[in-house]
This record gives structure tokens, sequence and C-alpha cells, in this order.
């Protein structure tokens, strides 16, 4: 419910009061010296409010520390992002609300306005809102993560079609700034802004990001993403395969299980089923090894190819893509293979579809495979290629179901679906791990959905970089 903006002892933008004086520090005369400013910036004071900035920003982590957080301020969004709203607010009142609305900044030309003068719709935790209400509790940094968008689904298509047929293809939004009902004896904005009074509520109000400098942009320019499944292509292969593998029991003592003539008691089981004794030392635990022209312990899971399983890791991250609402297309959109010629055609289909779309971005998955029990997950990038390689470490930047081998990020200049052919500008292929050591594999099929989240989190963050 929303509260009616009262204020019977809001004194802001009025002369301090005589009796007030030993309220305020001699640096609360708010003078232009530049360094004055910087020293209120940092001061508490009881009864004064100053509304430093307000601005959108990303939350990123801060490097090597867990749990701990900045706000990156960003000069642009799409329509539909969700990014955080911040406001640094100063001053300990007993009493008193900021209030935050989004405008847009209005164009000469009216036709190349998107919310004709009417204030910005946008979602909390999917709530649709006009403004954001904080009470002031003596924290400095107030921050919301909001959605630029209205709630129904028509509205914010029409929106994206307009902004598409604006000339310049983008809008740029402000955010006013409102405190009310409170005990300060004064407000202040940027430090020494009184602000303008409210015809509609009798407060004061300043509007940030209305300046050349900062201005926050509003686009809708969205990257072209291929996501290529790697195999499921004939002639070509079906990948790696995981294996089924016969391993050793193990006793109550830890020791290999015998029976009473002195026979080792093994048992045969998928990487789902192994038990977690044999995944964390497959090579003590199982007899032979992936090399199954030699060990014939050990059969080819037919059921967990390569093929089926980078296309479903592959799916759920198109998905994913598309809900955020990116433009996203998959080079195959069935476990079914797809047939081509040759071998070339093989790679030359996917580059096709990359270059047919123009894509921005060219992601293959696979994993890997050996007749050992090598473990670990990398991504290869065309070697020489600058943006290959900040793609490799931003993608795997949120990476935590395989560990990251040491390979990674993997510099190569064989691997075709990389090379020349493919036009795309970001591009990528990604070893998930080894189908081949039991716990890669049995990690990869039991997290199927967090891989497809880290791997869009790692490349938002590389989007965001560039779009
Ligand atoms: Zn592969």
């Amino acid at each position: 419910m929303e509260k009616k903006a009262t204020s019977p002892d809001n004194k802001q933008s009025q002369p301090s009061q005589p009796d007030n004086k030993v309220l305020q520090p001699q640096t609360d005369s708010y003078s232009a010296n530049p360094n004055q400013i910087v020293y209120d910036m940092v001061h508490q004071d009881d009864f004064i409010i100053n509304v430093a900035d307000v601005y959108f920003a990303r939350k990123v982590l801060v490097l090597n520390k867990k749990d701990e957080y900045v706000y990156v301020k960003l000069n642009h969004a799409n329509l539909g992002d969700k990014v955080y709203l911040v406001a640094k607010c100063y001053g300990t009142p007993r009493k008193g609300k900021l209030v935050l609305s989004l405008r847009e900044i209005e164009n000469t030309d009216t036709t190349q306005n998107l919310y004709s003068n009417n204030p910005v719709l946008f979602l909390v935790n999917g709530e649709e809102k006009t403004e954001i209400e904080y009470t002031l509790d003596g924290s400095i940094t107030y921050a919301k993560e909001i959605e630029l968008r209205p709630k129904d689904d028509k509205k914010y298509q029409e929106l994206q079609e307009k902004l598409k047929n604006t000339k310049t293809k983008n809008t740029f939004l402000f955010v006013r700034a409102k405190i009310k009902e409170t005990t300060a004896i004064r407000i202040t904005f940027k430090s020494f802004f009184a602000g303008q009074c409210s015809a509609v509520d009798n407060l004061n109000y300043y509007d940030f990001l209305t300046e050349n400098l900062n201005k926050f942009q509003l686009k809708n320019t969205r990257p072209v993403i291929v996501i290529d499944p790697g195999h499921g292509v004939t002639p070509g292969n079906e990948g790696a395969q995981a294996r089924i593998y016969q391993y050793k029991l193990k006793g109550n003592n830890g020791e290999i299980l015998k029976d009473a003539k002195g026979n080792v008691q093994t048992k045969t089981a998928t990487v789902i089923d192994l038990p977690s004794y044999v995944l964390e030392a497959p090579d003590t635990w199982i007899i032979g090894n992936n090399d199954y022209s030699k060990s014939k312990n050990n059969k080819l899971d037919h059921k967990r190819t390569e093929s089926n399983m980078v296309y479903e890791v592959s799916i759920k991250l198109y998905n994913l893509l598309l809900q955020k609402g990116y433009n996203v297309l998959i080079t195959r959109n069935s476990k079914n293979v797809v047939k081509v010629a040759n071998n070339k055609e093989a790679i030359y289909f996917r580059c096709d579809i990359a270059n047919k779309n123009k894509a921005d971005y060219f992601i293959s998955i696979h994993a890997d495979g050996l007749t050992n029990f090598t473990s670990g997950a990398h991504v290869i990038y065309y070697e020489g290629d600058k943006k290959g390689l900040e793609l490799a470490n931003d993608i795997f930047s949120c990476y935590t179901v395989v560990n990251i081998g040491k390979k990674h990020p993997d510099a190569r200049n064989n691997v075709g679906v990389l090379g020349e052919k493919n036009q795309t500008k970001y591009k990528v292929l990604i070893e998930l791990g080894y189908i081949t050591h039991p716990k890669d594999a049995k990690s990869i099929y039991d997290n199927m959905d967090l891989i497809a989240e880290q791997l869009a989190q790692g490349l938002e963050i590389n989007i965001n970089k560039h779009f």
C-alpha cells in the first residue's frame, strides 16, 4: 500500500534555525570548495540529509572476497535488463524516506519518446512499480534490483518495437529523487543543491543522470548468440562416450573385499551409480581403464554419449538465454543426428549457421575423452584471438561443476569450427570436463541446470563489456 506524502515538520531548504547551530559542524556550510564536498560525503550528520548520488549499476563480486559486492555504475542497459538502482545517501535523521522514480529525458522530436511523459514502469521481484521507497536508517548505500520493463508482455513488446523504430535506437532515462516524511532540518542533493519543488506533493526533488556526461542510455541491441552442441552429425561421430565400469568392492576395513577363497569381489555400474570411493579414486578401484579395446571389463555406455550430453546442456543454455531476451540459435535442435556430406561439411554447416545469422557469439559445447582417467574442464580459443581469450576466461569465471584444468584457457590453431571460416566475432569451444572420468561425468549429468546457469552468467559478463 502506498502512503500519502505528509510533511508537517518538513523544514527542507529553509535556513537553519539558530537553535540547531550546535548540531551543525562548520563543514556544513556548503561552499563551492570541492574538498569540502568530499569531506561532507563521508560525514554522517544528524538531522541533515544529503542524497549524494543515484545511478544504475551492476552488482559485482569483489575478487577473492566471499560475499562482498560492489556496485559498478552503468551508462547503458537494454530494455528488459535487470540492473541495480543505487542511491548514496548521507545523514541520520530520526525519520525520513527516500523515493526514487524513473523518467525519460524528453526528446524534442516527440515520436522518439517511448513513455510519452509518463512515469517509467519497472519490476521489483516481478511486481510492477513506478517508484521505490526506502526508509532512511543511517545506511549510506540503498540498492535494489529492478527489471527495466512493464509487467504486461504486450506492453513490453510494444515498447521494444517503439525503441527499435526510433531513429537513434535508444532513449535516455533519469532518476527523480525525493525525500519525504522527514524530521531533517535540511535536505541537499549532490551535497549542495536544494532541489526543485514539485507542485504535486510540495516536496523538493532532484533529477539525477540528466547531464550529458552521466546520462543513462536505454538500448535495444542484443547480441546474436549461436549455441553449438558438438558432434551429432554424420559423418563424424558421437564424440567421446562414458563407460560402464567394473570396480572392486570396498570392505568395512577400507580394504578390497574378497570372498573366502580370496577372490576380489566386484560390481558393474554406470557413472551415475558408481559409489563415491570409486569416483574419488578411479585408478585404485576400477578394473582396467577407459581403453575398451584392451580392457574388456569396461564397456561403452551407449546411452551416455558426448553428443547427447552436450546436447542436453546446450538446449538448457539455449532456453535460458532465450528467456533472458537474447537472440539465440542452436545448430541442432534434437539429439538425432544431422546428416551432411562429409567431415568438412560437418564443421562448415555450423559456421554457416553463424555466418548467415551474423552471429556475435559462437559457443561450441563439448566434453573430453581419454583412455586414462584424466579430469578437468577447459575452454579453447583460436590461437592469437584476443577476443576469444577474453571470452574463454569470462565464460568460465562462474563455472564450478567440474574443476578447471591446467590447460584452461587453451590456445589452439587446429580447431576448424573456430577458424577463419567462422566469421563470428566472439567464439570459443568449451570442454565441460572428461566424460571418461567417472567423477567429471557424474558431476556433469547431475548438474546440467547449474552448468547452463553458470555458462550464461559467464557469457553475460562478456556481453556486458561489449554490448
Ligand atoms: Zn567433442
